[in-house]
C-alpha cells in the first residue's frame, strides 16, 4: 500500500493510466501505455483512479487544478469531501462500485470563495474477475462554460426586455440554407408562443396579409444582394383577435470577411403610432370639414350683410338728401332735424363700412393711387370727425409740403376710422394727428389720451369683429373699422400698428411707401 501511494504521487509528473489496466488488456504494449499515460497527464479533465469506496489512488495534473483547493490530494483521501454535496457524490460512487457506470452527472466542487465550481462527473468501474476493484473518475470543470451560458442567458434576457419595451423582435436568415431564427420578441410581436410555428421565411410570409407576402421574399432577396430595401408595414389580426400594425425592415448581414452571410431583420409593433396617425387624420378631416362649414357660413353671413348694406344705402341717401329741404321748410324744428341727420350719417357710415368690408373680402377693390398733400386731406377728416377749430379738440402736426401716394378715399377712410375711434373711446381729450416722411415712407399717427388698450389684447385689434371687452359700454361699434383700415393700408404695401398702455392713451400709426401713382387691385 505504501508502495502504491508512492507511485500515486509520481503520476502528476509522469504518465499514469488509471483507466487502463494492462493486466486486463494483454494486447497493450508498453508504448501504448506510455501514450495513454501522457494523454491522461495532459488532459484538461481531472482523471482520478479511486478505490471502490472513493479513496484517492492516482490523479493527474488537471486534478490538482480542479480539486486542489477543495481537498488535500494525497493517496487514500476521501474524494467525496471535495464536493459541496459529499453524500450525493458518495451515492454516485456507490452506484459505480456496484458495477454501474455514471455518465455526465452535474456536481459542484467546493471552492475557497464558497460559491462552488460547477463540474461534470463520469465514473467508470474497473472490474476484474467480476469484482469491481477500482473506479476511474473523470471530472470536467464547466465553470467557464456555465459562466458563458449564464452570460448568454442574461444577454438574451436583456435583449428580450429591450425587445418587449420596444415592442419589437428580430430574425435572421442564413444565406447558405435560408434557415431562419426568430427571437422571442418576434414571437411576441406576432402573438405566437415559441414552438408554435417553426421559423422559416415561408412561415413568416404566411403571417403577412396575402398582397404583401411576395414583398417580404423580395426584400430578403435584395438584402442578400447587399442592398437595404425599403421597409414595409402590414396589418395583422393576432390569434386573440387584436388588430396590430407591424413594421418590417431587413438588411444584409456581413461576416468577418465582409461576405454576406445572411439577412438580419427587425419587426416592430407600431400599432400605437399608426392608430395615433389615423386618429390625427380623422381629426384633421373633421377639422377641415368644420373649417369648410365655417367658411361657408362666414361667406353667407358676409353676403347677407353686403346685401343688407346695399339695400340700406338708398334709403339712407334719401333721408340725408331730404334733410336740407326739411331745414328750409321748418327751420324751427332744428332740435328734431339735427338728431335725424346725425343718426342718418352714423347709419350711412356703418353701411359704407359694411360695403367696404364686403368689397375688400371679395378682392373687388380698385385703388386709384394719386399723390396728394397730406395736410389738407387730414384737416378735412378732422373737421368732419372731430369738428371745431384746430387746437380746441384736435391738433395736426404735418409739413405743408408732405405728400402721400394713396387712393384718396382709402386715405380718408383709414384716417377717419382712427380719428373716429380716438373720439369714440378717448372722450373729450385732444386728438393729435401727425405726419412726416421717413426715408421712402410717409408715416401718419393718430394719438389720444384715452384709457388705452392692454398689451395682450392689442394683437387682436386689427381682426374683423374684434372689440376690446367692455367697449360696448363706452361706444357703439361693429369691430370692423381697424380691420378695414389694415386691409386698405396693406393694399398700398404699407403697415399699421398700435402703441398703447392702459391709462396712457393710444397711438395708431400707419406707414405707406412712396411709390408710383397708378392703379392697384382690380
Ligand atoms: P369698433 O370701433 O367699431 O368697435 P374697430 O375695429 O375700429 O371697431 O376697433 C376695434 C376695437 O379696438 C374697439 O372696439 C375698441 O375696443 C378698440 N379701440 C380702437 N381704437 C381705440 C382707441 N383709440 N382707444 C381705445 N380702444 C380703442
Amino acid at each position: 500500500m505504501v508502495k502504491a501511494r508512492r507511485r500515486a504521487g509520481a503520476v502528476e509528473q509522469g504518465p499514469a493510466g488509471p483507466t487502463s489496466d494492462p493486466a486486463s488488456d494483454p494486447a497493450s504494449s508498453d508504448d501504448e501505455r506510455a501514450h495513454l499515460r501522457a494523454a491522461v497527464a495532459a488532459a484538461d479533465e481531472a482523471v482520478l483512479a479511486l478505490d471502490p469506496d472513493g479513496g484517492l489512488r492516482q490523479w493527474n495534473l488537471a486534478a490538482r487544478r480542479i480539486l486542489g483547493a477543495a481537498v488535500l490530494l494525497e493517496p487514500g483521501a476521501d474524494v467525496a469531501l471535495a464536493f459541496t454535496q459529499p453524500d450525493e457524490v458518495r451515492r454516485l460512487l456507490g452506484r459505480c462500485a456496484a458495477g454501474e457506470p455514471v455518465r455526465g452527472e452535474r456536481v459542484v466542487v467546493t471552492t475557497p470563495d464558497g460559491r462552488g465550481g460547477p463540474a461534470v462527473l463520469t465514473l467508470v468501474p474497473l472490474a476484474r474477475g467480476g469484482v469491481v476493484r477500482a473506479l476511474t473518475a473523470v471530472l470536467r470543470d464547466v465553470s467557464e462554460e456555465t459562466l458563458a451560458q449564464e452570460r448568454l442567458a442574461h444577454a438574451e434576457e436583456r435583449i428580450l426586455r429591450a425587445e418587449t419595451l420596444a415592442h419589437s423582435g428580430t430574425f435572421l436568415i442564413d444565406a447558405t440554407d435560408r434557415t431562419a431564427q426568430w427571437s422571442l420578441g418576434m414571437h411576441l410581436v406576432y402573438g405566437l408562443t415559441p414552438g408554435e410555428v417553426a421559423p422559416s421565411l415561408a412561415a413568416h410570409a404566411d403571417l403577412l396579409p396575402e398582397p404583401q407576402r411576395d414583398r417580404l421574399a423580395r426584400m430578403v432577396s435584395e438584402a442578400l444582394y447587399g442592398r437595404v430595401p425599403p421597409s414595409l408595414e402590414h396589418e395583422r389580426t393576432q390569434p386573440d383577435g387584436t388588430e396590430v400594425w407591424i413594421h418590417l425592415a431587413v438588411a444584409p448581414l456581413f461576416g468577418v470577411d465582409g461576405r454576406i452571410v445572411g439577412v438580419s431583420g427587425l419587426c416592430q409593433d407600431v400599432s400605437d403610432r399608426v392608430r395615433a396617425e389615423q386618429a390625427l387624420q380623422e381629426a384633421l378631416a373633421l377639422e377641415r370639414a368644420a373649417a369648410d362649414e365655417l367658411r361657408q357660413v362666414d361667406s353667407m353671413r358676409k353676403e347677407f350683410l353686403a346685401t343688407v348694406a346695399h339695400e340700406l344705402r338708398g334709403p339712407v341717401a334719401t333721408v340725408l338728401g331730404l334733410v336740407p329741404f326739411l331745414r328750409k321748410r321748418a327751420p324751427e324744428q332744428a332740435e328734431l332735424i339735427d338728431p335725424i341727420e346725425r343718426k342718418a350719417r352714423q347709419m350711412g357710415r356703418l353701411v359704407e363700412t359694411l360695403l367696404d368690408d364686403a368689397r375688400l373680402a371679395a378682392g373687388r377693390v380698385e385703388l386709384r393711387v394719386t399723390r396728394f398733400a397730406v395736410r389738407p386731406a387730414a384737416g378735412e377728416v378732422l373737421h368732419e370727425r372731430v369738428g371745431g377749430a384746430e387746437g380746441a379738440a384736435w391738433s395736426l402736426a404735418c409739413p405743408a409740403d408732405l405728400e402721400i401716394d394713396m387712393d384718396r378715399e382709402a386715405f380718408t377712410l383709414t384716417l377717419g376710422n382712427l380719428v373716429g375711434n380716438a373720439v369714440k373711446y378717448a372722450g373729450d381729450g385732444l386728438v393729435e394727428v401727425s405726419a412726416h416722411r421717413e426715408a421712402q415712407e410717409v408715416v401718419v399717427s393718430v394719438a389720444d389720451h384715452g384709457p388705452g388698450i392692454p398689451l395682450e389684447l392689442q394683437e387682436h385689434l386689427f381682426e374683423a369683429f374684434y372689440r376690446v371687452p367692455g367697449s360696448e359700454q363706452v361706444a357703439r361699434g361693429s369691430g370692423f373699422g381697424l380691420s378695414i383700415a389694415r386691409r386698405y393700408v396693406e393694399l398700398h404695401g404699407g403697415t399699421i400698428s398700435v402703441d398703447s398702455a392702459p391709462g396712457r392713451g393710444a397711438r395708431f400709426t400707419f406707414r405707406v411707401p412712396l411709390g408710383v401713382p397708378g392703379t392697384l387691385g382690380r
